[in-house]
């Protein structure tokens, strides 16, 4: 069986001996005679899976015992929205750096409901080419959260050094890179991401959250299954989650145990990048990437080349020799390839490839 090259930015590849593994227990999981779909969450059978996934994760991280993983519904987008709901009150600000589109949606949506916030940095000024210097960040004297996005995947740059602010309240947005590098997960008040590109199928979002916050929700005016404590308390069990997909995110957090832990990955995905950007670097222009080099990111590599045609051509020419994925975002356009953590190192190395092999004709 031919697998594709996947370049795709979310969903994304999974690991093929998580999917092999998942097709053999598709129809008689753990000797239940049941699909893991057709258990009940409240099961043991099932239980154990989301107890397991959430204590992975805490390895795999080193999150201390004063922070909860939960896993929620309603994607990164829903985060959006119940971050200022629980965390902000008539005082505060949230405080938002602008790095791309989902920066800005997360700050509309603080403003929709009608929350105080103030921009404390941005790079829209340069098409978000770049993750505004630490010193440029303006932070509101009040108390609130600083709210950044890790890795912008549309736009292809990425944090590589975390502030710490005040109250150590910062909150970010880590669907494109969480679990990619390890995290000095003490510099955040909570982190979060949608499964969909390096931890397993769509359907189940990650919070990581640091536990003296639960108790800073406000006692009322939040619907039940908007708040964080009711998750909390009830171990993410308080509505049927989506089973079938913390059950593939336990799988592909032991892929990632089993490779050596999050440090051997991220060696892995620096010289996947690497092999990508190089090319970019010693095209003399043909390739051109859209970050500047510091902020660039490790999954999301954004390139153009000369022209829109050009651009057009190594597309339609890359799709035929089986790569896929590697459109630029639609509101961008150009190139992009997503090298998560699932993407094999071979892919990446095939890529490379075909990008000499199409200068070399091309130029
Ligand atoms: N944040 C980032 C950085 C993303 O890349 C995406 C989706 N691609 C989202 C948020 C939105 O995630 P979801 O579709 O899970 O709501």
């Amino acid at each position: 069986m031919k697998r594709a090259y996947n370049f795709n930015a979310g969903p994304s590849a999974l690991p093929l001996e998580v999917l092999q593994q998942a097709q053999e227990e598709l129809l008689n999981y753990n000797e239940t005679g049941m699909s893991v779909m057709e258990l009940s969450h409240r099961s043991n059978e099932f239980e154990n899976v989301h107890n397991e996934a959430q204590s992975l994760l805490k390895q795999l991280l080193n999150i201390p015992d004063t922070y909860e993983v939960l896993f929620l519904q309603g994607g990164a987008s829903l985060q959006f929205s119940m971050i200022p709901m629980n965390f902000l009150n008539d005082e505060q600000i949230g405080n938002y750096v602008l790095t791309g589109v989902w920066s800005e949606k997360a700050l509309k949506e603080a403003k929709i409901l009608g929350r105080s916030t103030a921009i404390a940095a941005s790079s829209k000024e340069t098409n978000y080419d770049r993750i505004p210097d630490l010193s440029e960040l303006n932070l509101t004297p009040d108390d609130g959260y600083l709210h950044i996005t890790s890795s912008n995947t549309i736009f292809g740059t990425q944090w590589r050094e975390f502030p710490r602010v005040k109250g150590d309240l910062l909150i970010a947005d880590m669907s494109s890179d969480i679990l990619s590098k390890p995290l000095p997960i003490e510099n955040f008040a909570m982190l979060y991401a949608g499964a969909q590109k390096n931890l397993g199928p769509s359907g189940v979002t990650v919070v990581i959250i640091r536990k003296d916050l639960l108790a800073t929700v406000p006692s009322h005016q939040i619907p039940t299954v908007l708040r964080y404590d009711t998750h909390s308390k009830n171990n993410s069990l308080y509505n049927t989650p989506p089973t079938f997909s913390i059950y593939m995110l336990n799988k592909v957090l032991q892929w990632v145990k089993d490779r050596g832990g999050v440090a051997e990955i991220a060696k892995t995905n620096e010289l996947k990048a690497a092999l990508i950007y190089d090319v970019i670097d010693e095209s003399n222009g043909f390739y051109k990437g859209h970050a500047v080099k510091n902020s660039r990111s490790l999954m999301n590599i954004t390139f153009n080349l000369q022209s829109e045609d050009l651009s057009k051509k190594f597309l339609s020419e890359a799709k035929e020799a089986g790569f896929v994925g590697l459109n630029g975002h639609r509101s961008v356009g150009g190139c992009r390839a997503s090298t998560y953590n699932a993407v094999p190192y071979e892919a990446c190395k095939a890529l490379q490839q075909f990008m000499l092999n199409f200068k070399q004709e091309n130029q």
